[in-house]
């Protein structure tokens, strides 16, 4: 596929970015390639500008492969990555304005300028934290201190922290807004380098703490130590405290008890994973920051496909967005499709059915209907039928034995396990059944795209 000139390096960056968070961990991704820029592309070499040399040696040495592998299936089969680090750019010419390298941040994460609450979609599973997260930007220190959210991964608590980090200071309140680790980091060489005392009046100076993903320090007990007397002398004088977690504080085992319940002094809020609606309406505002039109039944259909993480659903829409312009096409559904096949595949593999879609591929693959499938008939097939569902729902959902029997027509948990066993026996000496749950896993990869 040959590169669209209209197409800057940075857009196709952003799009092989959206598929590289995919494959990597979020650790992994963050450390490495979040603060990387697409510099330039010319004569099949895709020059990726990096922070430091030491993220270009740990990219060039063990990121090579998958990154040139991704950025083929996106520009040419042979092109060649070279990592540059910041500043040094050979091909000055090329880099788009927004391409440019931001300076390292300085000790204290620099916020986000997209994190604002102008931009933070509000749903059914986010409401109660995004509106707790106005209410202590507004008036810090003064109604829950410490608001803690938690929730799972790109469900928008970073994206929250933020956005009461911009509103502070504009109130002019001198913010800290860092990561756990970051903390962490930090503590550890003060210690290091015996300048705790400077370490400490820094963060006791402060007028709020913004602290991301506290789970971090959880069992670090020098870091605990100085986080709590942190805590308490802010939370002493009123500054207002914002923690974010990936688990709730009486879930987090490791963590020092006294710390434990003074998180939960305040308020604790969770995020829970967006309905398809809010799904719906985030694609919508995100494309609309982009400049783009992206019709409706597109971003239906991502909508349908990506659960419960936002980042990831972001990503779709990257990558649907730069694989129609790389093909010179207006986003259609087909496109969309398949932008995200491979992505799919590997994303769902078949987990994460429910009973209705299995219920329905196998009554499509033996044309009975759900009816059939879930009522009295006796014959040879439909019994057949039953017991594949039965088996691939034992196989692909948590539920119980007596749900499962409940999902098909009220049956007993005993039929069930009969049923399982039944298939289980069968598989390796029976062809039909092979050949069925191979036709049937068939029905269910598309499915599972749109149906959930
Ligand atoms: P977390 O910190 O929970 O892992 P982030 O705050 O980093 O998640 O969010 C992941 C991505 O999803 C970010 O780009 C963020 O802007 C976006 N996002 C999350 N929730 C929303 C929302 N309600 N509205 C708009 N964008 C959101
Ligand atoms: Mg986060």
């Amino acid at each position: 596929m040959g590169v669209i000139p209209s197409l800057t390096p940075q857009e196709i960056w952003e799009a092989a970015l959206g598929e590289l968070q995919l494959q990597l961990s979020r650790p992994n991704f963050r450390t490495w390639l979040a603060k990387t820029v697409g510099m330039s592309y010319q004569d099949k070499t895709f020059v990726i500008g990096v922070p430091n040399a030491f993220a270009a040696e740990y990219l060039e040495k063990n990121q090579r492969s998958l990154i040139e592998k991704t950025l083929r299936s996106l520009t040419e089969p042979d092109v060649r990555v070279v990592f540059q680090v910041n500043g040094r750019s050979h091909a000055s010419d090329e880099v788009s304005p927004e391409a440019v390298i931001p300076p390292p941040p300085p000790v204290f994460m620099r916020l986000n300028p997209n994190y604002v609450f102008d931009t933070f979609v509000e749903g059914e599973g986010n409401r109660l934290a995004r509106a707790a997260a106005i209410t202590v930007a507004k008036h810090p220190g003064q109604v829950y201190n410490p608001l803690f959210i938690y929730g799972g991964v790109g469900l928008g608590k970073t994206h929250l922290l933020h956005a009461i980090g911009h509103i502070a200071c504009a109130s002019h309140i001198n913010v800290i807004c860092t990561s756990a680790e970051q903390f962490t980091n930090e503590f550890l060489s003060a210690l290091r380098e015996r300048n705790t005392e400077e370490f400490r009046n820094k963060y006791r100076s402060i007028g709020m703490l913004l602290i991301d993903d506290i789970q971090f320090i959880a069992g670090k007990e020098q870091t605990e130590e100085s986080f709590f007397h942190t805590f308490n002398e802010l939370h002493n004088t009123n500054r207002q405290i914002v923690i974010t977690s990936d688990c709730p504080p009486q879930a987090m085992h490791l963590l020092q008890e006294r710390l434990r319940s003074r998180f939960a002094w305040g308020l604790t809020v969770s995020i829970e994973p967006p309905d398809y609606a809010t799904r719906l309406a985030i694609l919508h505002t995100k494309a609309a920051q982009k400049g783009l039109t992206v019709p409706q039944d597109v971003l239906e259909f991502i909508a349908s496909r990506e659960q419960d993480n936002i980042r990831l659903l972001e990503g779709s829409l990257n990558r649907v967005i730069a694989y129609a312009k790389l093909l010179r096409v207006a986003p259609t559904l087909e496109t969309a499709a398949r932008a995200l096949e491979d992505i799919g595949s590997r994303e769902h593999p078949t987990t994460d059915l429910t009973p209705a879609v299995i219920i329905d591929a196998v009554s499509r693959s033996f044309n009975l209907t759900r009816d059939d499938l879930l009522g009295r008939r006796r014959d040879k097939d439909t019994i057949l039928a039953r017991q594949l569902a039965m088996y691939l729902m034992r196989r692909e959902t948590n539920y119980s034995l007596s749900r499962i029997g409940q999902e098909l027509g009220n049956r007993d948990a005993a039929a069930v396990t009969h049923a399982c066993k039944h298939i289980t026996a069968h598989l390796q000496d029976n062809p039909f059944i092979r050949r069925k749950l191979d036709e049937i896993a068939g029905l269910l990869r598309p499915k599972s795209h749109v149906a959930r």
